[in-house]
């Protein structure tokens, strides 16, 4: 994970580079710095603590430069010490390095440099770098060409960018399975992680392939590759997102800020080009076997998604968690999967991917980040169009994802004639109503869910009961709750209960029921038994529900009722509650919203 950016420009840039990681720190949290050139003397500055706290310490912006590298770390190798913080020198301080990814093979690497007396100062695996630069640039001389050779000779996953004092007026970047782009300006060029890192300064952006390495200059950017050092043409892609986008505009925290542009989200995921669902319905029709891929937060989206097809077009399609793929799925020619991601570079999915298409099984993906690495990597993709999503804690970007797949599903279940094209239509009004509903309980409820989340943050242990579509929306209802406000809730199957877990149930463990409505048949009576035998216990439960009056309603300690709508637009309504409660239980712990401790938004590492 973490974030790392450069810039190169006629001015002072320090100020833009505590810009870069200031909306970079998403990624990473534990520590930052930069290393600034001035003067053919590179000094860096670097602390643990978030960007502003470490501002504050060191006076990053009090650096004078006109080239310079920043990070925003997410400690994978090392402890969060000031010394493992990134940039990292050579042993003469002429070069100066930061890096996302893991050096796989740095224990060797750094084992053959101490013995040739290079000095380490830190733990990390990024360290080998500067020393593998100075290195080979005391044999050659030549700072490119010891860059390649560096870069050249590690194994693992990388995107780095060097500073050097033999080229003071340059940035040397490379990327391997870590993204990176560059970002081409007026007398002034960056590269960063993502485009939030220039995102205030310029939307033209040039992007990275693997084994690509650039060289950028305040007036001019080459793109070379690694192996045989041969210019690659790339074009420059402009961002659609502006820079307010990315901005709190109002709210206390990115996560209530991304909850309530939920329905906007909906409207755009709605609005994806049709000839690109019906094609991929056509693909799932054409194949032998349809994998949902998907980690964490996607990993349940693909759990909905694989109940909406079961659903509405009778289609089995298998949902596997991206880190779990290889051990589990059968994969040919004639198989497809289906890959999510919000950022599009989450490893364990790109790694999935990989396997796939290796195997020779044809890709598709649903992911919100242009140009990423998973859009680029499958056959088709899907662009999701949620707009950035900054908190950690996915809200907007998954809830479109589980949009599109449905759109994908009722396609395919007219093209399989599981449902008519009328039943489709209607169907699709219906989830076309979605954005209002959605406003209306934004509107609503949130006050009370805040009251309910004050009056039980302090109970530890939850169970998140739900049954067909609504165990799906359980898991990850529980999922939000653990991420962002670190209490212990875990999904389960209404069913799947009294064989086991019924044991915990006491007083101290509280129950949330995800009641359907009750025109779900084959659920609903179900769901109440595994409510009723909660209740015997003396369990605690709180009831999501449509409101269906009725004497079972004693059963809840504590409700809150949802309108009644289509059945297939009301699970989303309880995942909204589950996103508030969790939310507001959070506030309620004065828990860090938008950076929970040990998280970042885009898993890069295994
Ligand atoms: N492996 C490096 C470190 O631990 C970079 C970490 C990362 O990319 O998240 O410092």
């Amino acid at each position: 994970m973490c974030g790392i950016s450069g810039v190169v420009g006629f001015e002072n840039i320090s100020k833009s580079l505590l810009d870069s990681i200031r909306n970079l720190e998403y990624r990473g949290y534990d520590s930052c710095g930069v290393a600034i050139l001035d003067d053919g003397c590179i000094t860096i500055k670097k602390n643990i603590g978030q960007v502003d706290e470490v501002n504050e310490k060191e006076r990053l912006t009090d650096l004078e430069g006109r080239a310079g590298i920043a990070h925003t770390r997410w400690a994978t190798h090392g402890g969060v010490t000031r010394e493992n913080s990134h940039p990292h020198a050579s042993c003469r301080g002429d070069f100066a390095v930061v890096h996302n990814g893991i050096i796989s093979n740095y224990h060797t690497l750094k084992a053959g440099l101490k013995r040739e007396g290079h000095q380490f100062l830190s733990d990390t695996d990024t360290e080998v770098i500067a020393h593998l630069l100075e290195k080979y640039y005391s044999s050659t001389g030549d700072v490119e060409d010891a860059f390649i050779k560096s870069i050249n000779i590690l194994e693992g996953t990388y995107a780095i960018a060097m500073i050097s004092v033999y080229e003071p007026e340059k940035i040397f970047c490379a990327k391997n399975e870590s993204p990176l782009i560059l970002g081409i300006g007026n007398d002034v060029n960056y590269i960063g992680s993502d485009f939030n890192a220039f995102i205030d300064y310029t939307k033209n952006t040039v992007v990275l392939d693997d084994k690509e390495y650039a060289i950028i200059s305040k007036e001019n950017y080459i793109v070379k590759d690694n192996i045989r050092g041969e210019r690659v043409d790339k074009e420059i892609t402009k961002i659609e997102w502006d820079a307010e986008m990315a901005k709190k505009g109002g709210y206390p925290h990115y996560m209530l800020k991304e909850i309530y542009e939920q329905p906007q989200s909906i409207i755009n995921a709605l609005n994806v080009d049709r000839k690109i669902i019906k094609k991929v319905a056509s693909l799932i029709m054409d194949s032998d076997r349809t994998y949902l891929l998907g980690v964490g937060t996607t990993y349940y989206v693909s759990l909905l998604g694989e109940y909406y097809f079961s659903s509405y077009a009778g289609s089995h399609l298998s949902a596997i968690s991206s880190d779990e793929f290889k051990n589990l799925a059968e994969v040919t020619d004639k198989t497809l999967v289906i890959a999510i991601s919000q950022s599009g570079e989450t490893y364990d999915s790109i790694n999935a991917l990989k396997y796939a298409k290796a195997n020779k099984a044809r890709t598709v993906s649903i992911v919100n980040v242009i140009g990423s690495s998973i859009a680029r990597m499958v056959d088709l993709s899907i662009m999701q169009g949620s707009g950035p999503e900054i908190c950690v804690i996915s809200t907007k970007a998954a809830i479109s994802q589980m949009i599109i797949l449905i759109s994908i599903a009722l396609e395919l279940g007219n093209m399989r004639k599981k449902i008519t094209k009328k039943e489709k239509k209607r169907l699709e009004k219906e989830l076309i109503k979605l954005p209002t509903i959605i406003q209306n309980i934004l509107n609503e409820k949130s006050g009370f869910v805040n009251n309910i989340a004050q009056r039980y943050s302090g109970i530890k242990n939850w169970l998140y009961l739900g049954r067909g579509v609504y165990y799906p929306i359980a898991l990850e209802s529980a999922l939000k709750m653990k991420e962002v406000a670190y209490i212990h809730a875990e999904g389960m199957p209404g069913g799947f209960l009294k064989h086991g877990t019924i044991a915990l149930i006491d007083e101290d463990l509280y129950t949330v029921g995800f009641i359907p409505p009750r025109e779900e048949k084959d659920l609903y009576p179900l769901i109440m038994g595994s409510i009723e035998e909660v209740k015997a216990r003396n369990g605690f439960v709180m009831g999501f529900h449509f409101g269906d009056k009725e004497k079972d309603y004693k059963l809840f300690d504590e409700e809150i009722i949802l309108p009644k709508v289509d059945k297939v637009i009301a699970p989303f309504l309880q995942l909204i509650l589950g996103q508030l409660l969790a939310y507001f239980a959070a506030i309620s712990l004065k828990r860090n919203i938008d950076r929970p401790r040990s998280l970042a938004k885009s898993v890069t590492v295994a």
